[in-house]
């Protein structure tokens, strides 16, 4: 059965028009001529809705936006620069000096850097947590905390966070909840799941071959009567409350972080990315399928494969239940040591070896000696980085191939 129906129509038929260019049209252009000075008052001051500059956003990244804040039933997107653009943009519009933050699960090396060594250098201090550490976590909650922060899918380790349980946490102290869901988008809808906001790296699986670099953040509506921003804790977001009503998180996003940092979606990129999302739900359907496939056949010729959907996952119950749609493309299979992984890597005909994910193509990469190489041993065993541990994510090939070149790439 095809898991993703609903998309399948609504993309391309909000992707591609019916008149004119069938295609995105690529606005490429930096700047917008205003006409004359009350409308150029008018776009500063929101009042009139015309590009203003590429910097706050052009028609093309528009075009992607609207699909995206459809696609998790939000009330607006921002497309960025990069998907850490993205974290970036949604964590950097809400945080100040002394600020805490609380990371769950995961995560990705680029966000951990993120959070434990720059937004540090600006006196915002991170604490870390594995996904079933709750009482932790709750103890953890000061009057300074202002995000909790969780991948949907722990990459690389595989983790699987209750969103519901978190989500009823943040909303009992009233903080906001950012998910990171770049792995599994459609499978999993975080706002609908009690997130606020959802941060995606569309450079994955979203495009989907490795053309383009990108990244967005989905933001839901503030909420009439009693909502977590009109608190004092979020007391920054409260002018833009009382100007742009439900869509204060974009506006304050956009001119906290977008306007301020700069990491705007180019035209072009937007126009990639578009075309990558049309296909999507066909992609992701084709990939679940298979991974299930390839991780059971692995794990059955005693590879050290982990998966949550094998028994052996510690969260194999809560994938059977919170995750009928998959968790994406991603798999690892623990070598043991350096030396096989690396023989392993050198012996694959099939897998392309890079630091992306989520491409048509199956992708492997070595961890500790790459993306975590930085790290020291503590937060290595913290995130899941063992000696020889690889990250595969499954492409669009014929499972038995990936299946038969993983086998004569390890000697089974
Ligand atoms: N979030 C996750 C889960 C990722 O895997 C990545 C990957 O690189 C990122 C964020 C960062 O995305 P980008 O490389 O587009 O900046």
């Amino acid at each position: 059965m095809h898991r993703f129906e609903e998309f399948t129509t609504r993309f391309v038929q909000s992707i591609g028009k019916k008149e004119g260019p069938v295609s995105p049209v690529i606005t490429q252009s930096a700047s917008f001529g205003y006409g004359d000075p009350e409308t150029a008052e008018g776009i500063f001051d929101g009042s009139i809705k015309q590009p203003l500059y590429a910097r706050m956003g052009n028609p093309t990244s528009a075009q992607l936006e609207q699909i995206l804040a459809d696609m998790d039933g939000g009330a607006g997107a921002i497309a960025t620069s990069s998907g850490m653009a993205a974290t970036t943009l949604a964590t950097m519009s809400l945080l100040k000096l002394d600020d805490e933050v609380i990371s769950i699960g995961g995560l990705f090396g680029g966000t951990y850097s993120f959070f434990s060594e720059t937004l540090s250098r600006f006196g915002v201090t991170t604490f870390f947590f594995d996904v079933e550490e709750y009482a932790s976590i709750e103890a953890a909650i000061t009057e300074q905390t202002k995000i909790i922060f969780l991948e949907s899918v722990g990459n690389p380790n595989m983790r699987l966070p209750d969103i519901h349980a978190i989500a009823e946490i943040a909303d009992r102290h009233g903080i906001v909840l950012i998910v990171d869901n770049t792995i599994t988008p459609l499978s999993l809808s975080p706002l609908k799941m009690g997130a606020d906001i959802v941060v995606y790296s569309t450079t994955k699986i979203i495009s989907g071959n490795s053309s383009v670099l990108g990244g967005a953040a989905v933001f839901r509506a503030i909420k009439e009567g009693d909502d977590k921003f009109k608190t004092v804790r979020y007391k920054e977001v409260h002018k833009f409350i009382d100007k742009m009503g439900k869509m204060a998180l974009i506006a304050n996003a956009r001119k906290r972080a977008m306007r301020d940092f700069g990491m705007s979606a180019s035209a072009f990129s937007s126009y990639l990315t578009m075309l990558g999302l049309e296909t999507l739900p066909l992609r992701m359907n084709r990939i679940i399928e298979s991974i299930e496939k390839v991780a059971a056949a692995l794990d059955a010729k005693g590879l050290h494969i982990n998966h949550p959907s094998l028994p052996s996952h510690p969260q194999y119950l809560r994938y059977k239940e919170l995750f009928a749609q998959g968790c994406g493309t991603l798999l690892t299979i623990d070598m043991q040591t350096q030396e096989e992984a690396y023989a392993f890597l050198r012996k694959t005909k099939l897998a392309t070896i890079t630091a992306n994910i989520g491409d048509s193509r199956t992708l492997a990469l070595h961890m500790a000696s790459t993306i975590y190489s930085d790290f020291d041993d503590p937060t290595r065993e913290f995130l899941g980085i063992t000696p020889g541990l690889i990250r595969i994510s499954i492409g669009l090939e014929n499972p038995d191939d990936i299946i038969d070149d993983f086998l004569q790439a390890s000697g089974r």
